[in-house]
């Protein structure tokens, strides 16, 4: 045990590491030994995740585009490298066993230098909430459980979907490093919620790190946009106002910004994309032992464009009838955006906004309406006073500079 507990760190570096012992399980579209090139972006954030300095590091990308592999590549790394009391937290309780019976326990039984530290009590399926190695435990919960959040110090933390953790437990869960201060390490990951919120505030405090690819003509370089994907509206893509989506599908392009090359939504094309993006720091103000990631579903290849698209159109078609949570889920789990109430809220203010000087300025209207309306690429509304003998007279007509139009 001895020997384990003071063994130097692997010098490989953790994706080569991966790349020679890691065991994806079995619940993932590509399981077996990990492969460097299927997930290009996640290679530099395993990389660095040794780096001495670095305390917290934030990854907030879209649902199914492997945020959680990142992660438990690197406790098994931690485990079999450089051990520590860890803890991996996620919103709830049952969640995280059914997580640890079909994802952990299969990549840790099949990845030689972490399964050769499974202790017996360890390698049985009965308890789920804590898997014993010979170095370390590792402890599970779910943030719902705030008694067992503030159990025992931790020198690793684990912390998943933070987005849907109750108020407060992630400052709970972060109390957990004090003794180990210095020498720990808070990987949090999660597609985001709201401006604002706790994850929300963890990843604005890191260096806010975009994936930047280069155009295949010019080379300049940038992340994937959503603005900049496209696809025709038309009377062929959408005859009679309904979509058509399998001809809409056939006119998707991504249109770089820098000299409007496009490329169709070619797997070859995108995997190449990918494999020569690098990371890019925005916040060059953040405090060093605090890194931040972002990548939203246009960068993982295996998620189709047409498939986005499609959603985007239809959460849209559900904001105009009144239902708000579509456009927020394909904004927070697709495009791995903030959602700002704030907008919203700022509609009662416009600031350009117009008075019609009509024929009835003194007249006291009987309804005034507010109708918002969601175009392509851009949110307007329009506020109307209506009389008792029917007629009407606009009072503002406001377009605005709308989340829709920053995606
Ligand atoms: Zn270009």
């Amino acid at each position: 045990m001895g020997r384990d507990l003071f063994r130097p760190p692997d010098p490989l570096p953790v994706s080569e590491w991966a790349a020679r012992f890691f065991h994806i399980d079995k619940t993932s579209p590509s399981p077996g030994l990990y492969d460097p090139t299927t997930t290009p972006w996640i290679n530099a954030i395993l990389d660095e995740y040794p780096d001495p300095n670095l305390t917290q590091i934030v990854l907030r990308a879209s649902a199914q585009s492997s945020k959680t592999q990142p992660a438990i590549i690197c406790l098994a790394w931690a485990i079999a490298n450089d051990p520590g009391p860890a803890m991996w937290v996620t919103a709830a309780g049952d969640e995280v066993r059914t997580f640890a019976k079909t994802r952990l326990r299969d990549s840790f039984a099949h990845t030689p230098p972490v399964s050769a530290l499974l202790d017996q009590l360890g390698r049985s399926d009965d308890n789920l909430t804590e898997i014993n190695f010979r170095t370390m435990p590792l402890i599970l919960n779910g943030a719902n459980s705030p008694t067992k959040l503030q159990s025992k110090p931790e020198r690793y933390l684990f912390l998943d979907k933070v987005r849907d953790w109750p108020e407060g437990a992630l400052e709970m869960v972060e109390k957990r490093t004090t003794f180990w201060l210095g020498l720990h390490k808070v990987l949090i990951f999660s597609t985001p919620k709201t401006k604002g919120d706790a994850f929300d505030i963890r990843y604005e405090d890191g260096d806010q790190r975009e994936y930047h690819v280069p155009c295949p003509t010019c080379g300049t370089r940038g992340p994937l946009l959503w603005q900049h994907l496209k696809w025709d509206t038309d009377d062929v893509t959408r005859p009679g106002g309904v979509y058509h989506f399998r001809r809409l599908f056939e006119t998707i392009r991504y249109e770089f910004p820098c000299c409007k090359t496009t490329i169709q939504d070619d797997q070859i094309k995108r995997v190449r994309l990918a494999r020569e993006g690098t990371w890019v720091p925005t916040n060059l103000k953040a405090s060093p032992g605090k890194r931040s990631y972002t990548w939203n579903a246009l960068l993982a290849p295996r998620i189709p464009w047409s498939l986005l698209i499609e959603e985007f159109l239809k959460s849209k078609q559900s904001y105009k009838e009144g239902v708000l949570k579509p456009l927020q889920d394909f904004m927070n789990q697709r495009l791995a955006q903030v959602w700002d109430e704030g907008q919203l809220v700022n509609w009662s203010k416009p600031k350009h906004a117009y008075e019609l000087k009509g024929a009835r300025p003194n007249d006291v209207a009987a309804y005034r309406f507010l109708t918002v309306d969601v175009q392509i690429d851009h949110f307007f509304y329009v506020v109307r006073d209506w009389f008792v003998d029917g007629s009407s007279r606009l009072i503002a007509y406001v377009p605005l500079p709308s989340m829709i139009n920053a995606l």
